[in-house]
This record gives structure tokens, C-alpha cells and sequence, in this order.
């Protein structure tokens, strides 16, 4: 995935100040944040959304679960969090690798959806 911005990330190509890693995932901070904690935890595989992951995946996926916790606690956000997995069109998918948000801060975030009119 030689265009692939978040495996630019992966491979040092791109900068990121790296929050965690290991053999499986990496977590940096989003470059728009939209809350005072705005980090995104990624899978080190290219796996494009949610559609395409598949079992080989699991460890990963499940791993970006695990830490998010301790990462966000570390971040700031030790009185709750949200995470948000982006797929496809519908779901304002923009970064074509999987990527869960980790958003949060010391004050209750906004509605989890806008209401449409
Ligand atoms: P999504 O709409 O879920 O695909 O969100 C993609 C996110 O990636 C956005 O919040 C962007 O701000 C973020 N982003 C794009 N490029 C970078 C980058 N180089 N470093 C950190 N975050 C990025
Ligand atoms: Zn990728």
C-alpha cells in the first residue's frame, strides 16, 4: 500500500509522534483534533475499513481495543472517552487504512450523532 498515508505513518515516511506502538498497532495524535484528546490507534497491516478485515485481523483490531483505555488515560481523558470507527461513504470514511479515534478531555463531549432536520 505504497499511497497509503497511515502505512506512510507505519513505515517512518511520514511524520507522527508516536504515543504507542508495537508489533501489531501504533497510535499518534489526529492532525485535526476535534476534542481536547484526539488520537488515532491503527493497525500496522493495511486493512482499508471494516469491510475488508478479516479473522488474521483479529489480533490487531482487538488489540487497538485494549490499549485504548491506557492511552487515553495517559492523554488526559481519565473520566471517559469515545471511540469512533469511520467506514465507507455512509460513515464519512476519509483515510482509506483502518483507524479508531480516541476522543476525549476533561468536559463531556457533544452528541455522539448530530440530528438531522
Ligand atoms: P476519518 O474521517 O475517520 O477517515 O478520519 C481521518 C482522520 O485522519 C481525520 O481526523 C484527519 O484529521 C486524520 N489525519 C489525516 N492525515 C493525518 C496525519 N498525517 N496525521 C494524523 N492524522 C491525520
Ligand atoms: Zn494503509
Amino acid at each position: 500500500m505504497n499511497d497509503c498515508i497511515f502505512c506512510k505513518i507505519v513505515r517512518g515516511e511520514i511524520p507522527a509522534q508516536k504515543v504507542y506502538e508495537d508489533s501489531e498497532v501504533l497510535a499518534f495524535p489526529d492532525i485535526r483534533p476535534q476534542a481536547p484528546v484526539h488520537l488515532l490507534v491503527i493497525p500496522k497491516a493495511h486493512i482499508g475499513n471494516l469491510y475488508e478485515a478479516q479473522p488474521q485481523h483479529q489480533s490487531a483490531l482487538g488489540k487497538m481495543l485494549a490499549v485504548a483505555g491506557r492511552l487515553a488515560r495517559e492523554a488526559g481523558a481519565s473520566d471517559g472517552f469515545r471511540t469512533i470507527i469511520n467506514t465507507g461513504r455512509v460513515g464519512h470514511q476519509e483515510v482509506y487504512h483502518v483507524h479508531m479515534h480516541v476522543l476525549g478531555g476533561t468536559e463531556p463531549l457533544g452528541p455522539m450523532l448530530q440530528r438531522k432536520r
